[in-house]
């Protein structure tokens, strides 16, 4: 695994310790809940997901649930999917299907209202300065992966 595949893991862990004891405590009651489509995923996502082992539903394609939203949306009409909640096809069971280390930056990246008002404040400036590191990492994965850069 490359160093900055490696790197780009582990902040994913290091967030999800501080996201955790959040979700666990408010997901469960949370009238806006999040992870709905058109969800915040994208084929880098997707192939990283993949290349390491994770079996993700195969009928599940984010980005042509987000074609349909943008052609609805210019066409003039309210999406179906901001009409209607609809479930994101990762979403199982025991929650989200990506594994812990490598859950799609988009939804890593997004800190809903709930956690703004309620997360404690400190946590919340830990949680900011690891996004920093995660856009950075993630800015240069998207790079390697579309052949803007080379490898390290
Ligand atoms: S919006 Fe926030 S509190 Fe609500 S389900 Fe999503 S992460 Fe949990
Ligand atoms: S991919 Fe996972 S975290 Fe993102 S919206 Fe779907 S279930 Fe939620």
């Amino acid at each position: 695994m490359s160093k900055l595949i490696r790197q780009y893991r582990k902040v994913h862990l290091d967030l999800r310790k501080l996201y955790d004891p959040f979700t666990e405590e408010h997901c469960p009651t949370c009238p806006t809940p999040c992870c709905m489509k058109p969800a915040r995923v994208d084929s880098v996502d997707i192939a990283l997901a993949e290349a390491h082992g994770c079996t993700l539903p195969p009928h599940a394609d984010p980005e042509e649930d987000r074609n349909e939203t943008a052609k609805e949306y210019l066409g003039g009409g309210v999406p179906i999917y901001f009409r209607e909640n609809v479930p994101c096809d990762f979403l199982g069971e025991t929650g989200c299907a990506f594994p812990r280390d490598l859950r799609p930056y988009g939804c890593t990246r997004f800190i809903c209202d709930p956690m703004k008002r309620l997360m404690d404040p400190a946590k919340l400036r830990e949680v900011k300065v690891l996004l920093k590191r995660l856009d950075y990492l993630h800015e240069q994965i998207v790079a390697v992966a579309n052949g803007k850069r080379r490898p390290r």
